[in-house]
């Protein structure tokens, strides 16, 4: 088992007993030797998740707020205080809480419910977060495909005190942003990206700026703040624009500067290329393209035809802050992908910095599986 925190059905021998879903059941090798607890999921291809190989552990209330408490430290202790108060406060597996992402946007918490484990445990989870954070309002994100694959319908709403009758507002490295926890995308906002987008301020001085994929500008105020030139802002999501525009007014950033278009960036980039336009420091920040590893090969495509067009609108010396957050594509093919668009761009360029989520989204080493963003920042020459 190496540790991993998943048990596939096709590695199940034999079930026995009558389990509902999310209840604990004990994981056996062949010879009968204990392996874990796990929590039984039937209708899905994962069939049980692991919460513990200790065999004197039992999972009840008293583990659960183990777990919690232990997330809640790990974040004290790689965020320090004023970076943000928008942070992931749980990340699934990787926190030994399979299944489980809780968000923290200032005094609102959002979570996300991914399996049948957690799901039975849903009301002790939500009462424990209360009582670990002491933050009332908890309001529930699980509007996610995957938990089809759990036998689980979609959900949302108010789980605990009152529904963000406002959207929230969170302070990020100096920068506030309205997040919208109710219609927004994922949880709200990318709090994944936050030191990635400290990152790009420090390249920013007197750029031009294009940011591809801006949702509600994350990388552009960070651009303005960094003293760009100019920031140019593309997504296809109209409300994402309207967003990162009061977001630049909450910030009293020189709003002459931007410009946000609703555009999609593959058409925007080359009617760029053929109108001949040029850019010093360009972001690309997609969308998941490869959800699953079956999804790569098209996913492949995608980084490459965006990455191939920003080398070439670049301008010598330019800088290219490139993304994934495809768990199928590893960080080695990522590199490969976009040296490939290099390559066929005829562009040198050299890789001067690599990134990655932040630290409030751990990698358990035995889930090697939850890193899932990984970036670069290349410099053409
Ligand atoms: N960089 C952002 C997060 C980007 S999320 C931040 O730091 O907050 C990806 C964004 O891509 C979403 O806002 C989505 O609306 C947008 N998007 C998806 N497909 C697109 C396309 N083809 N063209 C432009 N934007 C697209």
């Amino acid at each position: 088992m190496q540790g991993r925190p998943w048990i596939f059905s096709g590695a199940i021998a034999r079930e026995e007993g009558h389990a509902l879903p999310g209840e604990t059941v004990a994981v056996r090798s062949a010879n009968g030797e204990f392996l874990a607890w796990a929590a039984y999921s039937p209708e899905s291809q994962i069939r049980a998740r692991v919460w513990t190989t200790d065999e004197a552990e039992q999972v009840n209330v008293g583990f659960l707020r183990g777990r919690l408490e232990r997330a809640l430290a790990l974040r004290r202790a790689v965020i320090p205080a004023g970076e943000t108060d928008a942070m992931r406060l749980v990340h699934g597996e990787s926190d030994g809480l399979p299944g489980l992402v809780v968000d923290r946007y200032a005094n609102w918490l959002v979570v996300q419910i991914l399996s049948a484990g957690i799901e039975r445990w849903k009301d002790e989870i939500i009462s424990l977060l209360s009582e670990l954070t002491g933050l009332e309002n908890i309001y529930e994100r699980s509007d996610v495909d995957v938990r089809k694959l759990e036998g689980l319908a979609e959900r949302t709403g108010v789980v605990r005190g009152i529904a963000p009758s406002e959207q929230a507002v969170i302070t990020e490295n100096g920068l506030r942003f309205c997040v919208d926890i109710i219609g927004g995308q994922k949880t709200g906002f990318y709090v994944d990206q936050r030191r990635n987008r400290a990152r790009l301020a420090a390249y920013a001085a007197g750029r031009e700026v294009l940011n591809c994929f801006c949702y509600t500008g994350g990388f552009s105020l960070y651009a303005l703040q960094g003293g760009a030139r100019s920031v140019l802002s593309l997504d296809t999501s109209a409300e994402a624009l309207v967003q990162g525009q009061a977001n630049l007014g909450l910030n009293g950033l020189p709003v002459e500067r931007a410009e946000w278009r609703e555009a999609d960036v593959f058409q925007a980039l080359r009617l760029f290329r053929d109108q001949g336009r040029s850019f010093d420091l360009i972001v690309l920040d997609p969308p998941k393209f490869a959800p699953t590893a079956a999804q790569v090969e098209g996913a492949a495509r995608g980084y490459k035809d965006i990455n191939l067009l920003a080398f070439k609108l670049l301008r010598p010396g330019g800088v290219l802050f490139t993304f994934s957050c495809s768990g199928g594509v590893t960080a080695d093919l990522f590199q490969k992908i976009v040296a490939g668009a290099a390559l066929d761009a005829k562009v040198d360029a050299a890789v001067v910095e690599r990134l990655a989520q932040g630290p409030d989204h751990p990698v358990a080493l035995s889930f090697p599986e939850g890193e899932y963003l990984k970036g670069l920042v290349c410099l053409k020459r």
